[in-house]
Order: structure tokens, then C-alpha cells, then sequence
């Protein structure tokens, strides 16, 4: 079923059980990775939290959960390149093994800048778990991009923790807008 949301519509693109299920795969992966890495799992906020939650949900080794807030969109639907550094990742991460959890690589501007950031506090290595990739829209390729949950068209997404306006974050599914 299509969605409003202010002035525009968006229609299913991702099923919330599809969402699942590749959450599952991509847990496992990590599990194996880090069985005896005690890795740090760092969210990006706001758009991860979703994301975030199901996929620690499924992993079954012994981590650490934190988060940073960092934002680039703001309120429209296209990369400002402006990215505003909200608030800080508070845990130390010198010699510890991090995975970044982003809600969707664009430009790949935002990860770029939060990886260089991070790895000046000499982290013992960063990998990066992305839902989306739009391999269309990307202009700086990030090599610690190593999990992705699913690649879309570069088109405007909402929903299962990415926002229009700040609206739509609750959505289970993900929605692209019609045009
Ligand atoms: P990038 O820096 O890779 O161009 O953009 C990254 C950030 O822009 C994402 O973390 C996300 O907050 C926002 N963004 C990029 N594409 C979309 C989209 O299709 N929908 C929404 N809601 N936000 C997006
Ligand atoms: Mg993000
Ligand atoms: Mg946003």
C-alpha cells in the first residue's frame, strides 16, 4: 500500500520479513568474524536505530553498544554534503575492533568523513554494516564497507528508521518515493 508522507508519496520497496531475514544472514556473518574480538558496535543516529536493535538482536558474541549522531540531509531528499557532527562516540575504542552500523550509503560522503574520524583514535580495525547501498549515487568508495544488507536504486527512500521530514522513521518496511 502506498504512503503520504507532507507532500509526497512513497511505495513498498522492502518487505519488513525480507528486511529480517537478511538481518539473520548478515549476524551470522559477524558472529563468525568475532567470536573472540569482543568487537564494539557503533550506531549512527538517527536513521540506525532500527536496524541497529534487530541486528544486535542476533548476534550472540560478547560487544559493546554505542552510538554517534551525525547528520547530512537535513529535511530534504538529496546529500547537502553538509554533514553536521550532532554528538560524539563516547567509548574508547584505541586497539578495538569496530563495526560501524549505518542506515544507508548515498555519496558515501557521511561514512567517509565519520571512518577517517574514527580511525585517528587508532582503533585495531573498522568494518562497516550498511542496509542500504545506492551503487549509483556512491562517490567516495569506502573500503571498510564490508556488509551490506541490500543495494536499491537511486531513488529516495523512507522507513524502518530512515525519515522525510522526520516522519516515517517507524515504518517496518522500506519505501521509495513514487516520481
Ligand atoms: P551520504 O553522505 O552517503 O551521501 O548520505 C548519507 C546520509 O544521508 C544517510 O546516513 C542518510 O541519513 C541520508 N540519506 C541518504 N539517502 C537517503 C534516502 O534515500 N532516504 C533518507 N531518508 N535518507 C537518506
Ligand atoms: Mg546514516
Ligand atoms: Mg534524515
Amino acid at each position: 500500500m502506498n504512503i503520504k508522507i507532507a507532500d509526497l508519496t512513497f511505495e513498498p520497496l522492502i518487505a519488513a520479513d525480507a528486511i529480517q531475514a537478511r538481518i539473520k544472514e548478515i549476524a551470522a556473518d559477524l558472529n563468525k568474524d568475532y567470536a573472540d574480538k569482543a568487537p564494539v558496535f557503533v550506531g549512527v543516529l538517527n536513521g540506525c536505530f532500527m536496524f541497529m536493535a534487530d541486528l544486535l538482536k542476533e548476534i550472540t558474541v560478547p560487544c559493546e553498544v554505542a552510538f554517534t549522531k551525525l547528520s547530512s540531509y537535513h529535511g530534504g531528499v538529496s546529500s547537502t554534503r553538509r554533514i553536521r557532527d550532532d554528538f560524539d562516540l563516547m567509548t574508547d575504542i584505541t586497539n578495538r575492533h569496530v563495526i560501524l552500523v549505518e542506515d544507508i550509503v548515498d555519496t558515501g560522503n557521511t561514512l567517509d568523513y565519520l571512518v577517517a574520524k574514527l580511525n585517528h583514535r587508532k582503533p585495531a580495525s573498522i568494518t562497516v554494516c550498511a542496509l542500504l547501498l545506492k551503487p549509483d549515487a556512491v562517490e567516495y568508495a569506502v573500503e571498510e564497507l564490508k556488509h551490506v544488507a541490500f543495494q536499491i536504486p537511486n531513488e529516495f527512500v523512507v522507513g524502518y528508521g530512515l525519515d522525510y521530514m522526520e516522519m516515517g522513521r517507524n515504518l517496518n518496511g522500506i519505501y521509495k518515493r513514487v516520481v
